[in-house]
């Protein structure tokens, strides 16, 4: 638009040049004027915007062949002299309305409207979205005369992608519902509508052995898992309910309109139910479980952070006796959450401070008399608790990741002690599943041999039946890894795990280690008897040593022995002692086992 002073120029000499009849004038001022109006036009076809300009009396003066495109209006409609009020109709029509009475004082209002906002002398905007989808911005012009200058510009594009960024920010893109931001808003709504007499949960889902499909079926199985585990979610709940994924493999629900904690704990149950059932998935079958925590509001909480935190404490509650269920928050939980969170960071501190130290327990060959290997057993010397005991501490390293620096510690603590022993003597290291799964442990393993000197042969590594199970494809890589080594494996607690026959031929173990519950009721329980028997004899079948675990006292020497086992661990030959008692321990080990055999125990 900024030829019209050109053309009003142009025109003027035209008509200076008519009035003058000169004809050779004007004819070259009227060349000019055509020129001018074909640039006009060019340059008005070819802005990326549509454009329009009315008159005072809302009459079309011109538009440009994008303005037609975006409305697709027809060429009567652009003809110079078309009210707006026509184009407004015609789009009205398009756009479904029937053009009733009701239509039409809709559009007269937005004519009138626009009227309004155009008195104003100042640029507007407002947006159009039109029926196929697309969104238009325009941006009005108001002309001094009274008319005005529309520009079209379609922003669909950039409009759809600040819409997708926006969701984005809020939910899950893989699996399409809430994240954890934005169910957290979803619960603070929830929880201000919530009436006086009104209840309602928020249950926190973890999902059982879900890493275990992403390591054994891949990350692209692991995704199609969650889909589906989103899809059952939704299928099972309510349309007042809402479920967010709220973690890696962790999803929060908020059920409104509940009267109590049965409705909770009924709809944990189905869901339970339903997340169990198979997966098909990549043309592979996975399964997996699913534990809850519950919290209710206003019992547990009325804000998000306390009742999001009390499902959490309960989930931690229900993992810790067993997965697979639901249970609800009790106030007793907080006790164990909250002594589970002082230890964690005390741990912390009892890495970088060193109050972690390893004792060492000798395991003992009856028959030869001697003793074969120690096995190494973490302690950890609190300042102010005293000794916490491994069963306590280890599982909170394991859930924390504080096991992997420990464990590599231990790792080379052991070593390192054991290279100063008599080289008969084996050390035997116990290795949690975490560090399986997440550390390159054979690599840890090499490393600490390297520094120590000590032979491959002399370590002897020790993974629980439980563990085995957990984690199979890396675990199984893994073991391989150190057999290649020349490190020993031994299976430690076995009996209490349940594992199938088939995973003492497929790892090739060396040891089996008889779970103590086994020993301990040996002499009332005539099965407990049978069992150590029947290991100790299957273990010598497949050519692996068996040992058995807990021996305190003499009968159970005794009965051990005739079941055929002679390798063995216990009070009875010693307790764990700390590094500078091993020489000590193991002569006293000795010279007891020279006893026990000249009382002719041995020999059985
Ligand atoms: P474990 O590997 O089965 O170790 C044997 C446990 O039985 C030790 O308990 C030992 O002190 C105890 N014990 C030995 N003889 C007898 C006996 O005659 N009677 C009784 N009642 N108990 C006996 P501790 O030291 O409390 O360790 C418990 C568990 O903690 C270990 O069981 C092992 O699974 C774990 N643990 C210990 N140290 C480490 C470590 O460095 N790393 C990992 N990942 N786990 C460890
Ligand atoms: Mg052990
Ligand atoms: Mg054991």
């Amino acid at each position: 638009m900024a030829c019209p002073q050109l053309v009003d120029a142009t025109s003027a000499a035209l008509i200076e040049a008519a009035a003058s009849l000169d004809a050779q004038k004007l004819i070259e001022h009227a060349r000019k004027l055509a020129t001018l109006n074909t640039r006009f036009e060019v340059a008005l076809n070819n802005i990326a915007r549509g454009l329009s300009m009315f008159d005072a009396e809302g009459r079309l003066i011109i538009c440009n062949g994008l303005y037609r495109e975006i409305y697709g209006l027809p060429d009567e409609l652009t003809e110079p002299g078309t009210p707006f009020s026509r184009i407004i109709a015609y789009q009205a029509a398009k756009d479904g309305s029937a053009n009733t009475a009701e239509d039409l004082r809709r559009q007269q209002l937005w004519v009138t409207e626009h009227a309004a906002e155009l008195q104003y002398g100042k640029i507007f905007t407002h947006t159009h979205n039109l029926p196929d989808g697309r969104i238009i911005l325009v941006t009005v012009q108001p002309l001094e005369d009274g008319g005005w200058v529309d520009i079209q510009e379609d922003v669909t594009e950039a409009t759809l992608a600040r819409e997708r960024i926006t969701w984005l920010a809020r939910h899950c893109p893989l699996t399409e519902i809430p994240n954890r931001f934005h169910l957290r808003e979803r619960l603070e709504e929830a929880l201000q509508c919530l009436g006086s007499h009104e209840k309602l949960a928020v249950h926190l889902v973890d999902l059982d052995y879900f890493k275990q499909v992403n390591d054994t079926l891949g990350h692209a199985a692991g995704d199609a898992v969650l889909k589906a585990v989103a899809k059952r979610m939704l299928a099972t709940l309510r349309e007042n309910d809402a479920v967010g994924r709220v973690g890696g493999d962790e999803f929060a629900i908020i059920q409104r309109g509940i009267s109590g904690p049965e409705d909770a704990a009924r709809l944990a149950e189905r869901l339970v139910k339903t997340l169990n059932a198979p997966y098909r998935v990549l043309g592979s079958n996975a399964a997996i479980g699913a534990s809850i925590g519950i919290a209710i509001a206003p019992d547990h909480g009325v804000d998000s952070d306390t009742l999001l935190r009390k499902a959490d404490m309960a989930l931690y509650r229900m993992k810790t006796c067993g997965r697979g269920r639901s249970y609800v928050y009790r106030t007793e939980d907080e006790a164990v959450a909250l002594e589970r969170m002082e230890l964690r960071s005390a741990l912390r501190d009892a890495l970088k401070n060193r109050q972690l130290g390893l004792h060492y327990q000798p395991i003992v060959d009856v028959k030869a008399g001697t003793v074969t290997a120690c096995e190494a057993l973490m302690r950890w010397q609190h300042p102010s608790l005293g000794m916490v005991p491994p069963s306590t501490f280890i599982p909170i390293a394991e859930t924390s990741g504080l096991i992997l620096p420990m464990g590599e510690w231990a790792l080379h603590q052991a070593c390192h002690d054991a290279a100063g022993w008599r080289s008969d003597i084996k050390v035997a290291v116990n290795l949690s599943a975490v560090q399986f799964d997440q550390s390159d442990l054979a690599i840890s393993v090499q490393r600490a041999l390297d520094a120590s000197g000590l032979d491959a042969e002399r370590l002897e590594v020790e993974i629980t039946e439980t563990a085995l199970l957990k984690c199979e494809a890396r675990t199984i890589e893994t073991l391989g890894r150190l057999r290649a080594l020349g490190v020993r494996l031994v299976l430690d607690d076995f009996g209490t795990g349940f594992a199938s026959l088939n995973y003492l031929r497929n790892f090739a173990f060396d040891k089996i280690k008889i779970d103590q519950s086994f020993i301990n009721e040996m002499a009332d329980r005539r099965d407990c008897m049978a069992i150590v028997g029947a290991v100790t004899g299957l273990a010598r079948t497949l050519g692996i040593g068996p040992v058995a675990e807990g021996v305190e006292e003499l009968e159970q020497l005794e009965g051990v022995t005739v079941a055929g086992c002679q390798e063995m661990q216990g009070f009875y030959f010693s307790q764990p002692v700390p590094a500078v008692e091993v020489e000590a321990a193991v002569a006293a080990c000795v010279s007891r086992l020279a006893h026990v055999s000249s009382a002719g125990l041995s020999a059985s």
